[in-house]
C-alpha cells in the first residue's frame, strides 16, 4: 500500500474541493439566472416596442400614386425598426440594422404565428434579436413590421461576468488553499510536537513527561492524558521492578540459610542426632519457601484476573468461626483472649478457600503481633453488605506507614515480622481477594493503642 497523504495535506484538499464545488456551482447559476433575466427583459422591450410600431402603420395616403403602406414610428435609441411589405421588400428603415438581409421563411412563420421572436445571425450584421409582426387586413398581408435591436450589450455584460468568474474563483481557491493549509499546519503542529517528545521515551525513561506548554484544548487535552498514562505506566514499571527485587530476595534468604545449613553440616561427619537437627532445620526452610512461592503464585493469577474462579455461596459467620477455632491454640499460648460476635448469618457468594485464607491470615497477623489482650472479631449483616471487623490491642501501626501495609512485600518493621515468619505478602493476598470479590480491605489504627481491619463483601 502506498504512503498515505498526510492530514495536513488531506484536509487541505477536502477544503479546496469543496470549496471549489461551491464556487463553480454558485458561478453557474448566476451565470445562468443573469442571462435569463438579461434574454427576457430584452424580449420583452421588443414585443412591445414592435407592437408599438405597427400602430403607427399607415394604408392610404393622400398621394393615391403610391400605395405603399409607411408608418411613423421612431425607434429608442440602441433598437432599430423597419417596415416591409408582404414580399419582403424593405419599404422603410430606420437604425443600425436598417440592411440586414430578409427571409422569407422568417416572414411565412411570422405571418401563421401572427408575430415572431427571432435571432438575426447572418455574418455581415451584428448579432441581434428582432420581433416581425405582419399586418393584417382580412386575413391579408399588408406589410411587416420588424423591430430588433443588436446583443452586444447582454453579450458583453455575460462574458464580462464569465471573465470575472473565470479569474476570481482560480484567485479565491489560491487564497483559500494557502490560509487552509496554514490553518492545518497551526492546528497539527502539536500533535507533530507529542509524536517527537513521545519517540524519544521509551520504555527505559517513562519518568520522562512531554510538559508540552499546551492550552486546554483537544490536543493539550491528548497530550496531558498520554501524560497521566505514562505515568501510571512508569508507576506499575516501578512497582514491578520492587516486586521482582522483593522476590528474589524473599527466594534468597531461605536458600543461604540451607546452603550455609548444608556446608557446616557436610564439613565433617556428623552424629545422627546432629544430622537429624540440620535436616529439620532444612524442612522449615523448604516449608517457607513452599509459602512464599505459594503466595507467588496466587498473586500472579490474581494480577492475570482469574482469581474467584466459579462463585459459591459462603457462610461468613461459619467461616470466621472455623478460622477462630484453627488459631485459637495460637491464642491460648500468648494468654491472648479471642472472642468472635456473630450477630447472624451473612451469606456472600465467592471462593470459600479463598476467604477463609483472608480471615485467616488477618486473625492470625493479630495474634502475631499483640503481645498481650484481646484480639475481638465481629460480623455485622447489613441490608446489602456484610461488614466483619478484625480489632486487637497491639501495637498498632504507625500513621507513615499504614498507607502502605496493603503493598507486596511491605513490612513495617521488617526483622521482627520475618522472626514471626512473615513475608510482607500476607496483606497483599487479602487485599487482591478480597477486592476480586468486589469488597473493601481497610485499616485503622492507633499507636499504642491496637489496630481494625474492616472487611465489607457485597451480600447476595
Ligand atoms: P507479614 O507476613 O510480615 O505479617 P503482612 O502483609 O501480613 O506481612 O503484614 C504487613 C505488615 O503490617 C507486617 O509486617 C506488620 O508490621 C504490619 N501488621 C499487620 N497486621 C498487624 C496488626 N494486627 N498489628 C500491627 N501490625 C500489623
Amino acid at each position: 500500500m502506498g504512503r498515505r497523504l498526510s492530514i495536513r495535506s488531506r484536509l487541505t484538499l477536502w477544503h479546496l474541493g469543496l470549496l471549489a464545488l461551491t464556487l463553480i456551482g454558485f458561478s453557474v447559476a448566476l451565470y445562468v439566472a443573469l442571462s435569463e433575466q438579461l434574454y427576457r427583459s430584452l424580449d420583452q422591450r421588443l414585443a412591445l416596442a414592435s407592437l408599438t410600431a405597427l400602430g403607427t402603420v399607415r394604408l392610404e395616403d393622400d398621394d393615391s400614386d403610391n400605395e405603399n403602406p409607411t408608418f411613423r414610428y421612431s425607434p429608442p435609441e440602441d433598437m432599430s425598426a423597419r417596415l416591409l411589405g408582404p414580399d419582403g421588400r424593405i419599404l422603410q428603415a430606420l437604425g443600425l440594422l436598417s440592411n440586414a438581409p430578409v427571409d422569407p421563411a422568417i416572414l411565412d412563420q411570422a405571418r401563421t404565428a401572427n408575430g415572431l421572436l427571432y435571432t438575426i445571425d447572418q455574418g455581415s450584421v451584428p448579432r441581434a434579436r428582432a420581433y416581425v409582426r405582419p399586418r393584417l387586413h382580412d386575413g391579408r398581408v399588408e406589410a411587416y413590421v420588424e423591430v430588433a435591436e443588436p446583443l452586444t450589450v447582454t453579450e458583453s455584460a455575460l462574458s464580462g461576468l464569465a471573465l470575472i468568474v473565470l479569474i476570481a474563483v482560480p484567485i479565491t481557491l489560491a487564497v483559500a488553499g494557502f490560509g487552509g493549509w496554514f490553518i492545518a499546519d497551526r492546528a497539527l503542529r502539536p500533535i507533530d510536537a507529542i509524536t517527537r517528545q513521545a519517540q524519544r521515551i521509551s520504555e527505559q525513561d517513562l519518568h520522562h513527561r512531554l510538559d508540552l506548554n499546551l492550552p486546554d484544548d483537544e490536543v493539550g487535552r491528548l497530550a496531558r492524558t498520554f501524560d497521566a498514562m505514562l505515568s501510571r505506566l512508569d508507576a506499575a514499571f516501578q512497582r514491578q521492578r520492587q516486586f521482582t527485587a522483593d522476590a528474589s530476595h524473599e527466594l534468597r534468604t531461605p536458600l543461604t540459610v540451607m546452603k550455609t545449613n548444608l556446608g557446616v553440616t557436610l564439613n565433617r561427619p556428623r552424629s545422627a542426632k546432629q544430622y537429624e537437627t540440620a535436616l529439620s532445620q532444612i524442612d522449615g526452610e523448604v516449608d517457607r519457601l513452599t509459602r512464599l512461592t505459594n503466595d507467588l503464585l496466587l498473586l500472579a493469577r490474581s494480577d492475570a484476573g482469574q482469581s474467584i474462579g466459579q462463585p459459591r455461596p459462603v457462610d461468613l459467620a461459619a467461616l470466621v468461626d472455623d478460622v477462630i477455632t484453627e488459631l485459637r491454640p495460637l491464642a491460648e499460648a500468648k494468654a491472648l483472649t479471642l472472642t468472635c460476635a456473630a450477630e447472624a448469618t451473612a451469606t456472600v457468594q465467592g471462593n470459600a478457600d479463598q476467604l477463609h485464607r483472608v480471615f485467616f491470615n488477618l486473625i492470625e497477623n493479630a495474634i502475631k503481633y499483640t503481645p498481650e489482650g484481646t484480639i475481638t472479631t465481629r460480623v455485622h449483616p447489613q441490608s446489602d453488605r456484610a461488614r466483619v471487623t478484625i480489632e486487637d490491642t497491639g501495637p498498632g501501626i504507625a500513621a507513615e506507614h499504614l498507607p502502605h501495609v496493603f503493598e507486596r512485600f511491605y513490612r513495617v518493621d521488617a526483622a521482627r515480622s520475618r522472626e514471626q515468619g512473615g513475608s510482607g505478602l500476607g496483606l497483599a493476598i487479602a487485599h487482591s481477594i478480597i477486592t476480586a470479590h468486589h469488597g473493601t480491605l481497610e485499616v485503622t489504627s492507633e499507636l499504642g493503642r491496637g489496630t481494625t481491619f474492616t472487611i465489607t463483601l457485597p451480600v447476595v
